[in-house]
């Protein structure tokens, strides 16, 4: 897979899955620009390794949800690298908590960064890609969003409403020649699944038997960036989990 001259623009980039996906794109040859919430250590750490792989790297701290603070991100990644490409919306989080006892904010924070945060980004993407007649956009949605889960109300509107976003910007945007898919990732081990132990009866329902590797979703991805044809699907990576 090619993607030399492209600048790949990364949500949640730092860590997970999202890291996982820079260092793909990278070794296909793509610049890569990496939004993060906090977790400076981990930026850093990534775009030393992205550095070690001889691309333009850089990373930026911004809150995905804040509507100014993604416009002002994606116009300093534009100053810097001097255009975009390619949109990863990866960036999420979960507030787990049954419906019966779900806090309000927890419902707003999960679809805020989630959902919002991607509907940010893509926003201040789209006048980019539409100049240059091309673009291709990728949103880490998950099987949550396609089957639901108990205990994830917030996280799993947040990731259906996702799937609406996808096949609405694959829509809007195919005659400027620009491609929008989602991932559906089922459970992939990173910070966010490191709760989940060998016993949990999560892992006997995987019809694959073992969690997914970020690496295995960073392969699907730049597979996904570098199709010319491809636009408004979701492909689930779940080991079976959601057959
Ligand atoms: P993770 O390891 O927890 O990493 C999350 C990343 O998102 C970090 O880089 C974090 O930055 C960033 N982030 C969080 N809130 C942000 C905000 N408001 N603005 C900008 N960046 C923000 O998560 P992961 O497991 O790799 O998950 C990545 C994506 O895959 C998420 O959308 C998740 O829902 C989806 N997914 C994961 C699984 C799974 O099993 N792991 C399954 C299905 C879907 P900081 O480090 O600075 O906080």
């Amino acid at each position: 897979m090619e993607l030399q001259n492209k600048v790949a623009l990364i949500t949640g980039g730092s860590r997970g899955i999202g890291k996982a996906i820079a260092l793909k794109l990278a070794s296909c040859g793509a610049d890569v620009a990496v939004i993060y919430a906090g977790d400076t250590a981990s930026a850093a750490r990534t775009i030393d390794e992205l550095s070690a792989a001889g691309v333009l790297a850089q990373s930026y701290k911004c809150d995905v949800s804040d509507f100014s603070a993604a416009k002002a991100a994606v116009e300093a990644v534009k100053g810097e690298f001097g255009t975009i490409d390619i949109l990863i919306n990866n960036a999420g989080v979960t507030r787990d908590g049954l419906i019966m006892s779900m806090k309000e904010e927890s419902f707003d924070e999960v679809i805020d960064i989630n959902l919002k945060g991607a509907f940010n980004m893509t926003r201040h993407c789209a006048s980019i890609f539409v100049k240059k007649h091309g673009g291709k956009i990728v949103n880490v949605s998950s099987i949550a969003g396609l089957i639901g889960n108990a205990g994830q109300a917030n996280y799993a509107a947040s990731k259906a409403g996702l799937i609406g976003l996808t096949k609405t910007v694959a829509r809007e945007l195919a005659s400027r020649n620009i491609c929008c898919n989602a991932v559906a990732p089922g459970f992939i081990s990173t910070d966010m699944t490191a709760d989940i132990g060998p016993d949990s009866p999560l892992m006997s329902s995987i019809p694959l038997g073992r969690p997914g590797l970020p690496e295995e979703v960073a392969e699907l991805v730049a597979f996904l960036c570098c199709s010319d044809y491809i636009t408004g699907e979701v492909v689930r990576i779940d080991g079976g989990l959601a057959i």
